[in-house]
């Protein structure tokens, strides 16, 4: 037996047995899709298996987000079993995608960037393409079906569904009847694979382009705007600010947008019928679309936004944390900060910005100075008296 450390015996892991059977893990797959094929394949649900391999109290582990979570200890012990290579079940996490997607300081729920498994707001339950399931030779859930962007399907250019056709029951793997396959209701049994779904009309299909563009972003981690390549979780971070931003502003106004008067007409309904099944899908698609034109046409379209819904400097920032470098200038140079009263600057700044002018060989002047410390060069009187005395 090989030896093991004493906070996997604490833990009350099931020591001994090897997984008999292991499917192969798909390129994308999810964790727990993955795991509950492997769970089939014992004749088992994802809970019991769970419990004979994994864990003795393997429920209480299953209710959990096993996709997002950040547990060291569990894909360790998951690669030993099925030997698999570590890095491998990594891959299946969703953590594998921290840092490109998200970022999380030891967080417990999934930021912005990634759904819940529950969250009335924007879908019901697990989504899922009911084509790519049916077109696999080994049905499988896919990582990119828990992407906030990620509404409809590019290839089958349909919405995603978020629970069974039949009895609208939502998907949970860890409850799912041992099958052949995993796509199955666990209430009314339904095959999934059989669920309608709408086609995206063709004058959404920017809705699909702009899936696509966020999903090669990710896939490469840079973007390419305007004439830069910007790392992906930057514009995934500013994706989740511009997305709160549209969702705040009655009448959003945004130039040569064909899908504007449906996005408005969505809104009205479900300001009366908040219960409206896939309503909360097809918005997300409408935002989706919105940040993606807002990027196009680099700064045009930012800048033409920025006027006609007369955003300030503010609203692009407040409660932004963290700000990333990229987006901060980015917005500095299209609404530049009316810093009249707001942020106090310090004298250590004003020198800093002029020390740094210089050293780049730039012309120091008021205008100058005040653009690289972030402030209106005659309006913030604070910068006047600090620049004149200096
Ligand atoms: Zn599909
Ligand atoms: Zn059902």
């Amino acid at each position: 037996m090989s030896p093991k450390s004493k906070y996997i015996r604490d833990a009350n892991w099931v020591e001994d047995y090897n997984f008999l059977i292991t499917p192969k893990p798909q390129k994308n797959e999810l964790l727990s899709s993955w795991l509950t094929r492997v769970a089939f394949a014992h004749g088992m649900t994802l809970n019991n298996f769970f419990s004979h391999f994994i864990r003795h109290e393997g429920p209480a582990l299953t209710r959990t987000d096993i996709d997002f979570q950040y547990n060291p200890t569990l894909w360790d012990i998951i690669a030993k079993k099925s030997n698999i290579d570590i890095t491998t079940i990594q891959d299946l996490s969703l953590r594998s995608e921290e840092g490109y997607l998200f970022t999380c300081n030891d967080c417990l729920y999934p930021p912005a960037q990634i759904r819940k498994l529950v969250d009335k707001r924007t879908h019901f339950g697990l989504m899922y393409c009911p084509k790519c399931l049916a077109e696999d030779e080994y049905p499988f859930f896919r990582k990119e079906w828990r992407y906030l962007f990620f509404n409809a399907c590019p290839i089958h250019k349909i919405y995603l569904q978020d629970r069974c056709g039949v009895c609208y029951e939502r998907v949970r793997l860890r409850k799912m009847p041992v099958k052949d396959k995993v796509v199955f209701c666990h209430k009314c049994e339904r095959d999934l694979r059989l669920t309608s779904s709408v086609k995206i009309s063709d004058e959404y299909h920017k809705g699909l382009e702009a899936i696509q563009w966020f999903q090669n972003g990710l896939t490469n981690g840079y973007f390419c705007i305007g004439n830069e390549k910007v790392n992906s979780l930057v514009i995934f971070q500013a994706y989740s600010h511009l997305r709160y931003l549209i969702n705040r502003q009655k009448n959003i106004k945004l130039d040569n947008f064909s899908m504007l008067n449906e996005y408005t007409k969505l809104c009205k309904k479900l300001e009366h019928y908040n219960s409206k099944k896939s309503g909360p899908i097809y918005k997300d698609l409408f935002l989706t679309t919105m940040i993606y034109h807002i990027f196009q046409d680099f700064p045009h379209n930012l800048q033409k936004f920025t006027q006609d819904n007369n955003l300030t400097h503010r609203d692009f920032v407040h409660e932004f944390q963290d700000i990333p470098f990229w987006y901060e200038k980015t917005i500095s140079d299209i609404v530049p900060m009316q810093n009249t009263v707001g942020r106090e600057i310090s004298e250590s700044e004003v020198t800093g910005a002029i020390k740094y002018l210089k050293r780049i060989d730039e012309k120091v002047t008021q205008e100058s100075v005040a653009e690289v410390v972030g402030c209106h060069s005659t309006i913030n009187k604070k910068f006047v008296k600090i620049y004149k005395q200096i």
